[in-house]
């Protein structure tokens, strides 16, 4: 993690204008010119915060676009999800859009339906498919190209790549296939931690060591002992820790585990595939689910192992990952883990900025405080708020007088239940009214209650459950069907668009602070001072609260209006709102008023 970037002065003159993509947009908006000078000001180490739908992807465009026309490269930019990354494709013909494995067919076995990551990479540079690297050609002449590699082939000759932040990560961290890029364009930048942690989070299982222990007896019986040493550790650990209330594991158990797991040589265990394979002893066709068992044990031996260490306070820093324990206490018949270690990436913002380019242009629509996403990104270029090319009339964001606040401590055992009710009733006034709603809550009970008092109601409510998907729910609620939707912050609070008017209100009842019991929070509760930890909870809350918001005015012509019900949200929306929004803020108003406001909104 020591790739330190100094700041390199852009090449000038660089005259971003000329780059812009005037085939694509009729014209540029002001915001899209005020952040083209910006970046050329900070010498393209810049952190802007637009609203969506201001045409932040034409910007970073230009940026990357002007970098190659210097020469200069790779050029990479990334996304959170595979549907940005296809959009910005679909938007700019001219960038090369690149997927992870999961996400590319496998052709050599036409019998079956694989995908790449099902495959063990081992067998991929013997694949008459495979395309080599450097020259372009397939192995066998005449075979078809395998869609994995090609693409991967065609990213590194092409100018600008688009790729997932997941994709970006691993060619950067593990494979370290391109150069730290000379421009790199991150969008939804305030979910780069997230993406991150989800990558580096590992689950070991008593069930898979000892699958494991068994595969390796026959093919190395010395390693599968060595393997067998560290599951019995691995298992006592577990067991002990389950007699404390903290799952957390402490420095000296996870020393205990690197130091049986340092003695397992998975080195030896890919050489031996290697010459295996190299041998014909093993069938890539009849062998390949338990090549693939162990190849992941020799990959995931060596991440366990670097994970565990940062894990581990040192002289230089605190640690940055967590590890705990579960135990499962009452196995059902069909249960096959009893005992699991989980290995999270937590703090990590110093890998997020080993991976950076010199020149990093930083694009979200909730940047919130600069101090905070710095600390939680890894990223810290100067933040600049932009303002909105929409207009502030067609929004408003209450905060009613009269509502409950629904803090633990606070609320009263009604409450709750109570302002379930009132939203399902407001609800289905506007419904009489022909405007559709939908409802953010933070629990499955709560969403379960909604569904329940919705029907009570007389409010036609779609959800998920049963069978039926979070998204495929939400495209039958976009295509017409229902009233209302409802779904948990987790899956509604983010990612889901309703722009034109498909649901001009949102209901948002209550911030989502963390569950004390949770591993993260006890980390971050150990590991930081109790100001920095509350920072932390607030500033998560705050940028939740701006997401929700943003669900349902996608563009300039947009109306939507948000509910922030709980008392809870008058702490902090406001003041996290960007200055652009703050007229929108309506504090002094009671529900029945914010609902009448919405009304006249609606239909002026
Ligand atoms: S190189 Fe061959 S085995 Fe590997 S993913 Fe491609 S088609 Fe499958």
């Amino acid at each position: 993690m020591k790739r330190q970037k100094t700041r390199e002065p852009l090449p000038r003159p660089l005259n971003l204008r000329k780059y812009f993509p005037f085939g694509q947009y009729p014209q540029m908006t002001p915001n899209q010119e005020a952040s083209l000078i910006q970046i050329e000001t900070d010498d393209g180490r810049s952190t802007l915060e637009a609203p969506t739908g201001t045409g932040k992807t034409a910007v970073g465009f230009t940026f990357l676009k002007a970098l190659g026309a210097q020469g200069l490269g790779p050029l990479f930019y990334i996304a959170p999800s595979k549907a940005i990354v296809h959009q910005v494709g679909r938007l700019h013909p001219e960038v090369k859009t690149v997927y992870g494995r999961n996400e590319c067919d496998c052709i050599f076995y036409p019998e079956e339906t694989l995908k790449a990551d099902q495959i063990p990479t081992i067998f991929c540079s013997t694949c008459k498919h495979y395309v080599d690297q450097a020259s372009g050609t397939v192995r066998e002449p005449g075979c078809r190209a395998c869609p994995y590699y090609r693409q991967k082939y065609e990213a590194k000759q092409a100018e600008i790549v688009v790729a997932t932040m997941a994709f970006y990560l691993f060619t950067q961290l593990f494979t370290r296939e391109w150069e730290t890029p000379a421009g790199l364009v991150v969008d939804e930048a305030h979910k780069f931690p997230h993406v991150v942690r989800a990558c580096l989070s590992y689950e070991i299982t008593d069930h898979n060591l000892w699958r494991a222990v068994a595969i390796l007896k026959d093919i190395d019986p010395e390693v599968s002992i060595q393997l067998a040493t560290f599951a019995r550790r691995l298992i006592s650990t577990v067991k002990k820790r389950s007699r404390f209330k903290e799952p957390l594991l402490d420095d000296r158990e996870i020393n205990s585990l690197i130091e049986v797991l340092e003695e397992v040589d998975a080195d030896r265990i890919e050489r031996q595939l290697k010459e295996a394979l190299r041998q014909g002893e093993i069938d890539p066709i009849d062998d390949r689910e338990t090549i693939k068992q162990l190849e992941s044990i020799f990959l995931n031996l060596r991440r366990y192992l670097h994970m565990l260490h940062y894990s581990v306070a040192t002289e230089g820093h605190g640690a940055l990952n967590f590890t705990f324990a579960y135990i499962n206490e009452e196995p059902g018949p069909y249960d096959k883990v009893i005992y699991k270690l989980v290995i999270k990436a937590w703090y990590v913002a110093p890998l997020i900025a080993s991976i950076l380019s010199p020149r990093t242009v930083a694009l979200s629509a909730t940047i919130g405080d600069p101090e905070i996403f710095g600390w939680e990104t890894g990223i810290r270029s100067d933040v600049h708020a932009l303002g909105s090319d929409f207009p502030v009339t067609n929004t408003r964001i209450f905060l009613p007088s009269d509502t409950p606040n629904l803090a633990v401590k606070s609320r009263s055992r009604q409450d709750k239940t109570k302002a379930l009710r009132r939203i399902a009733q407001a609800a289905k006034q506007f419904a009489r009214r022909g405007h559709r709603s939908l409802v953010v809550v933070i629990s499955n009970d709560e969403r379960e209650k909604f569904m329940t008092l919705s029907e009570a109601e007389g409010l036609h409510t779609l959800s998920y459950g049963n069978g039926t998907t979070a998204r495929d729910v939400a495209a039958r609620f976009r295509d017409g069907e229902g009233d209302c939707l409802v779904g948990t912050m987790a899956h509604y609070g983010e990612g889901i668009d309703l722009p034109r008017q498909v649901a001009p209100i949102i209901f948002m009842l209550r911030p989502g602070y963390a569950n004390p019991h949770d591993p993260a929070t006890q980390f971050e509760k150990r590991r930081f001072s109790p100001s920095r930890y509350w920072a932390l909870q607030n500033y998560r809350v705050m940028q939740e609260a701006l997401q929700v918001r943003g669900r349902n005015v996608r563009g300039p012509e947009d109306l939507g209006v948000t509910f922030f019900i709980s008392q809870q949200f008058r702490r902090f929306v406001r003041a996290a709102l960007p200055q652009w929004l703050e007229p929108a803020c309506v504090a002094r108003k009671t529900f029945d008023e914010c609902i009448a406001d919405t009304m006249k909104l609606l239909s002026d």
